[in-house]
């Protein structure tokens, strides 16, 4: 299965923020689900290289993005509450990493 980089994502992630332009979007096209090993996400950060990969049927979703913004911000995979539903609001999110 190929990547598709996404622009218009990318543009709007670093109209957001100046700090993490670095990061990569990727989406798997004609899927709603990404796997990762045993198990499945609708989006991923991924450390090395700093990509967040989206399945395409939730691409679109401005809070999963945000959701995977902030693991790149906190460059940490795990979901302080503080970040996750504080004051950027509630990015918790059932199913994604
Ligand atoms: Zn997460």
């Amino acid at each position: 299965m190929s990547l598709l980089e996404v622009d218009d994502l990318r543009t709007y992630f670093e109209t957001r923020s100046g700090d993490v332009h670095a990061v990569a979007f990727y989406v798997f096209p004609n899927d709603s689900i990404i796997k990762v090993g045993s198990e499945t996400y609708w989006g991923y950060w991924i450390k090395s290289g700093n990509k967040i990969v989206l399945a395409e049927k939730w691409a679109a979703s401005e809070k999963l993005v945000k959701h995977e913004e902030m693991h790149a911000l906190l460059q940490s995979p795990l979901h302080p509450q503080a970040y996750f539903n504080g004051p950027c609001g509630d990015l918790t999110y059932e199913g994604a990493q």
